[in-house]
């Protein structure tokens, strides 16, 4: 849509007001409304003011004064306030010099597809996350320092407590065996649909809806692959619309990578694929039918695989997920069918079309704009040095020898590692000025001081039950 358009759309759907959205750093929905008149066809010229001081990982005090510029491209009606509101995102941009600010996540996305055009080696990145989440009740924050001895008590871990059992426990999945039998073990297929069909309304085209392996309640719902910037956008729809339906039916939904304790935790599955005038580059004759290109672009992801984690994976709790036994990737290595590989060939299909390379590794507590750019980073760098990717890991892992297994680098054991390896390798995230150096140390230490430090300092409710007595 062009902005004249825009405003015939807000009319036509009876809109009184316009939310402007942008995210954090960490990739957290913001927004602000005005009233349908303040909106003309200059605003998404002008944009609008807004501090940006309290903004996660952005400006300090004296230089908060910022403005969002909306994207036409981007109007939809909102499905869940009570007034019709037209929804815009916007670009923020610095008010004196007009330049897009590089702290700005949507910018950083913007810059990866365009670097994409200027190496010539494609034209279009698609993404296709496969979203994983739980549906919980009445989740209740507990400081760890106040917890109470109920809490204490649970072999589980405070979260798992908040959970309140229902007395009437009949057809519910064990642990690990929420994949997936019919209702009435399968408790949310109603909620699933709403979801899925209010996205569908939205024009987000969904693919598949369903259960996951854990224990009641986990849910995976996969979105149709678009371009990153698109599918960057789409993804900030689709937790805010999983999380609105919930609440509206008294659940809550989490893209926590690891809740519960013993059970599967949340992936994102992310496919990529490039093409160039039409056509995929990632089809061929070689291993598992890609191309030589897909495998340097394979090549590029596992050897920048560490340092990419602190985008893909970025809180502490992703690496309480990333650990063997939950089928959850540890090994950097890739295979047309090994799961606990980083990087998966999918065979569903023949088409060359459907040729894609799926990296497992990622979870949905990431920031998707971030994450799409530096994994897109990482396998543009393979390409163009032909990383080699080695030999595919078709062997079960189990079965290897200690020796064997030693030979195969894992994922990072923490945020700290991931955070530590982002900060020795990052030129890849700089070419093209994608990610600025300012923007990564920022990353590094606003991660460091307010979730790394945060949680490694506190006393966790498990120590009360391991030491209390002691
Ligand atoms: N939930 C698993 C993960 O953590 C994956 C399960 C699946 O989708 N096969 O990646
Ligand atoms: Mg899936
Ligand atoms: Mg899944
Ligand atoms: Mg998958």
């Amino acid at each position: 849509m062009t902005p004249k358009e825009v405003l015939e759309f807000a009319k036509e759907q009876g809109a009184k007001e316009v939310d402007i959205r942008f995210m954090d750093y960490p990739g957290l929905w913001q927004h602000f409304s005005v009233p349908l008149c303040e909106l003309s066809e200059d605003s998404f010229e002008e944009g609008f003011g807004f501090d940006g001081s309290s903004i996660r990982g952005w400006q300090p005090i004296n230089a908060s004064d910022m403005l969002v510029v909306p994207d036409a491209s981007t109007a939809l009606m909102d499905p869940f306030f009570a007034s019709p509101t037209l929804v815009l995102i916007g670009d923020i941009k610095d008010p004196i010099t007009g330049e897009p600010y590089s702290r700005d996540p949507r910018n950083v996305a913007k810059k990866a597809e365009a670097y994409l055009k200027s190496t010539g080696i494609g034209d279009t990145a698609f993404i296709g996350p496969e979203a994983e989440f739980f549906i919980f009740d009445n989740v209740q924050f507990e400081s760890a320092s106040n917890v109470s001895y109920y809490e204490v008590d649970s072999v589980e871990g405070i979260w798992n407590t908040a959970r309140p059992e229902e007395p009437n426990l009949g057809y519910k999945p064990r642990h690990k065996q929420g994949y997936f039998p019919v209702p009435p073990m399968d408790k949310f297929q109603d909620l699933r649909s709403e979801m899925m069909l209010t996205l569908e309304q939205l024009g987000i085209a969904v693919e598949c809806q369903h259960h996951e392996v854990a224990t009641a309640g986990q849910a995976e719902i996969d979105m149709r692959f678009a371009p990153l910037l698109k599918m960057s956008d789409q993804l900030m729809w689709f937790k805010y619309v999983l999380k609105n339906v919930a609440y509206k039916a008294g659940h809550t939904v989490t893209f926590m990578p690891k809740p519960l304790y013993g059970d599967n935790g949340t992936g994102m599955h992310t496919h990529v694929s490039i093409w160039k005038d039409g056509q995929p580059l990632f089809a061929g004759d070689k291993y598992a039918g890609v191309s030589d290109i897909a495998l340097y672009a394979i090549g590029g992801i596992l050897k920048h695989c560490k340092a990419l984690c602190a985008f893909t994976n970025p809180t502490t709790n992703s690496y309480k997920r990333l650990v063997p036994g939950y089928e959850a990737p540890v090994n950097l290595a890739y295979s047309s069918r090994n799961r606990s590989a980083s990087v998966r060939i999918p065979m569903y299909s023949s088409s060359p079309k459907a040729k894609r390379i799926e990296f497992r590794t990622p979870d949905p507590s990431c920031n998707g704009y971030l994450a799409f750019s530096a994994i897109l980073m990482a396998v543009l760098d393979g390409i163009q040095n032909k990383v080699d990717p080695g030999q595919p890991l078709d062997k079960d892992i189990y079965s290897l020898p200690p020796e064997e297994l030693a030979n195969i680098p894992s994922a990072p054991g923490s945020l700290q590692e991931a955070l530590a390896a982002l900060k020795e390798d990052h030129d890849f995230l700089l070419k093209g000025d994608v990610f600025t150096q300012d923007a990564i140390d920022m990353w590094i230490d606003y991660k460091t001081e307010n979730e790394v430090d945060a949680v490694n300092l506190r006393p966790h409710p498990h120590e009360f039950m391991l030491y209390y007595d002691i």
